[in-house]
């Protein structure tokens, strides 16, 4: 047949072979063979019986998103028609999933009457995380199996499931120990020779039946699990379909599923969340270094300083699987960081997300030493010490003397120079930045700076060790704060200011919140504590009126229930706090500055572009390899609401012309650097181009 379909016989059991590499997405080219040959299965009188199986490591793992928004995926034989065809065959249909059977795959797999899983195979509808629904029946099968709160649990979260979970909850029939196929044919058989009728899925009612007798159930869990959901519309839209799929019949739920999936798809949220998608992989590939490069082992990894980001870093190796060495000045400063780690993996267990047993298993991972020399068998050690450049030029000096050859050396500093950290060792070749952020054990994204001397091999190395502890990694170049910290700074400046003419904190952090953050600029400091930015400040000779103040004040932020708002005792609900206005009121009066009504949009003009405006700096100079990098920075180190795609993505949106326009705007009415268009913003805006040069402003 096709190469991309094959169909063969176990007996009187015909088995379609599906063959797309690498994951057998649904593109046209597989569709198309795929309908034919079920059309004359369905037909042939020969054949009692149709298993679906997959060549190669997996079912299929979902449409071809390639083909979104082209025309080639609502090209016919579409999924649905596919779905719907499966569902006029009488003769028994089953799936024989391995690998995953995500999206389109377990929507396929959905139509066919039977499913058989490998013990180690997992489901899902993970669309939500693309902003979309599952589009072809899945919102209106899965409840029939399932029922509909399990399934409105699974389709707006888009966390797969494992076989023996799937097999509980009724998306599978049977799990297979060994040859897969055999299970699925042998269970195929069986049902022949029990004999029909077999019920396809669409007219599997009772469980439908049952919840339609008991909406204000459903109606609770939809509630608890689009809580999260943040401003995205594909949450709610998934529920909203599950929710067709019991008051609706099912053509008509089907129907709806469709103009649901229709309008998400050409909406600006599922496009910002694809391109993130896509983004991702993207930022994984290092421009000039290629598959060739081969990496560096990493069995064991040192880690120096157990305080806040050491800490962190440790548990992200020891639960990625990797043994840790963690060196400290004292034995009472790795006492109170063991004491912190052991505190958090019990939070965990006392949470259910880990078990007593994993927990065990893993501070067992952990050695403690105050003595360098037993960093000598370590391939990798991070340096995550006091934030000063003399006291890192010591620990590399340390290091050097007694790493192994060809141990990577890495620095978590936020801020300073990293090829100046390599010079205090003889090879700066092996030095690197390894940037986590904050809880450094939950946070996904790792920035990994490239200094100049950096070989392509210790890079490499890097990127494969982020992917094995699941971070996000984004190689960046040497500046001061790298991409995060230094967009960072373009708006906190402005945030102060913001606050001395006329806003209050509450304001600018609705803004930020209506915009889509989970929380604003001065939540966020509260949050991590004032007192940090304050000490920074002070080394560097630098101020921030009002922040400098709450903290000569005492007000270090959540820590001391006072910060830029008033925390009640165990509560991290800001309140309001008058004491706060009254001194940005008496600052204000210090500099001479009249307060006024500053409007909603100034605040986001103010804040948001001059990142953008800095992001562009980055571009230019080269610290960031594409804007795309950039979006993945900011959505996963900062909480840059994910629906709008990143800082650069939106950008584009917004209109790169009217971001320079309003940024000449303010320069000329402030005169601050920040507000200064940069030279590619202002080029690209009066090419009409956008970043990625894709779309137009
Ligand atoms: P911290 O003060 O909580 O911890 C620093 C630890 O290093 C302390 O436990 C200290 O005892 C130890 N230490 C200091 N000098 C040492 C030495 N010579 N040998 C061994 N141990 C030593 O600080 P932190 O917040 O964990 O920051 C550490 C680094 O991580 C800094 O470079 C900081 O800029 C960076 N960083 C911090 C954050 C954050 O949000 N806190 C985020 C990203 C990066």
């Amino acid at each position: 047949m096709s190469g991309y379909v094959e169909v063969s016989r176990a007996g009187d059991v015909a088995v379609v072979t599906l063959d797309n590499p690498p994951v057998n997405a649904l593109s046209l080219h597989l569709r198309e063979p795929l309908h034919q040959a079920l059309e004359a299965l369905r037909d042939d009188e020969t054949a009692s019986a149709i298993v679906i199986t997959c060549a190669g490591r997996t079912f299929v793992s979902g449409a071809d998103i390639t083909e979104f928004g082209t025309p080639k995926q609502l090209q016919r034989p579409s999924l649905p028609d596919l779905c719907a065809l499966l569902e006029t065959i009488s003769k028994p249909t089953v799936a024989a999933i391995h690998g995953t059977a995500l999206g389109g795959g377990l929507e396929l797999a959905l139509a066919c009457h039977y499913r058989v899983a490998d013990k180690a195979a997992k489901v899902g509808l993970p669309e939500v995380k693309l902003g979309l629904l599952p589009g072809s029946g899945g919102t209106v099968r899965l409840p029939r199996l399932v029922g509909p709160e399990k399934a409105v649990a699974m389709i707006v979260s888009g966390a797969p499931i494992g076989a023996a979970q799937a097999l509980k909850a009724g998306v599978v029939d049977d799990v297979a120990e060994g040859d897969l196929v055999a299970a699925a044919v042998a269970f195929a058989q069986a049902k022949v020779r029990t004999g029909g009728p077999h019920v396809p899925v669409r007219d599997r009612n009772d469980k439908i039946e049952a919840a339609r007798a008991d909406l204000a159930s459903f109606d609770a869990a939809v509630k608890e699990a689009t809580r999260k959901s943040r401003g995205l519309e594909a949450p709610l839209a998934c529920a909203e379909a599950v929710r067709n799929a019991i008051t609706l019949d099912f053509d008509a739920a089907l129907k709806k599923e469709r103009e649901l999936f229709l309008k998400l798809v050409a909406g600006d949220q599922s496009r910002a969340q694809r391109h993130l998608f896509f983004a991702e992989r993207e930022a994984a590939k290092v421009p000039g270094i290629g598959k060739d490069v081969a990496p560096r082992q990493v069995a064991r990894v040192g880690v120096i300083g157990a305080g806040t980001m050491g800490g962190g870093i440790a548990m992200s190796f020891v639960n990625g699987g990797l043994p840790v060495t963690v060196l400290e000045m004292s034995e009472e400063a790795l006492d109170r960081g063991f004491a912190t780690i052991e505190k958090n993996y019990a939070i965990s267990v006392a949470r259910g997300s880990l078990s007593e047993e994993v927990k065990q298993e893993r501070m067992a991972r952990f050695s403690r030493t105050t003595d360098y020399a037993d960093l000598a068998d370590c391939d990798l050690i991070v340096e995550a010490v006091f934030e000063e450049m003399d006291v890192k030029k010591q620990v590399f000096g340390k290091l050097d003397k007694v790493a192994k050859p060809g141990a990577i050396l890495a620095s978590n500093t936020s801020y300073l120079d990293v090829d100046e950290i390599a010079s205090s060792t003889g090879r700066p070749q092996d030095v690197l930045g390894l940037h986590f952020f904050s809880p450094a054990n939950v946070m996904r994204l790792l920035e990994i700076v490239r200094g100049k001397k950096t070989a392509p091999d210790v890079l490499v190395t890097a990127l494969g060790v982020a992917r094995k502890i699941g971070k996000v990694p984004v190689v960046v170049g040497v500046c001061h704060g790298f991409v995060g910290n230094r967009m960072l700074g373009a708006r906190s400046a402005e945030s102060e200011d913001l606050l001395l003419e006329g806003a209050t904190p509450q304001q600018v952090d609705k803004v930020f919140t209506d915009f889509g953050w989970p929380m604003g600029p001065f939540q966020m400091g509260d949050l991590a504590g004032l007192d940090i930015g304050w000490r920074n400040r002070k080394s560097l000779g630098k101020t921030a009126v009002i922040a400098d103040a709450l903290c000569e004040a005492g007000r270090f932020g959540q820590k001391t229930g006072k910060g830029f708002y008033l925390y009640e005792e165990g509560s991290r609900t800001p309140v309001p706090d008058a004491e706060v206005e009254r001194l940005i009121e008496e600052k204000a009066r210090e500099r001479g500055t009249n307060r006024r009504n500053v409007s909603d949009e100034e605040i986001t003009e103010r804040t948001l572009y001059p990142m953008i405006n800095e992001g562009a700096r980055v571009l230019e100079e080269k610290i960031a390899a594409r804007p795309s990098d950039i979006d993945i920075v900011w959505t996963n180190g900062y909480g840059f609401p994910i629906g709008k795609g990143g800082p650069m993505f939106w950008a584009e949106l917004e209109g790169l012309r009217k971001i320079v326009e309003r940024l000449e705007y303010w320069h000329g009415k402030t005169g601050k650097d920040v507000f200064k268009p940069a030279p590619l913003l202002k080029r690209l805006a009066e090419a009409g181009s956008g970043f990625t040069s894709k779309s137009a402003s």
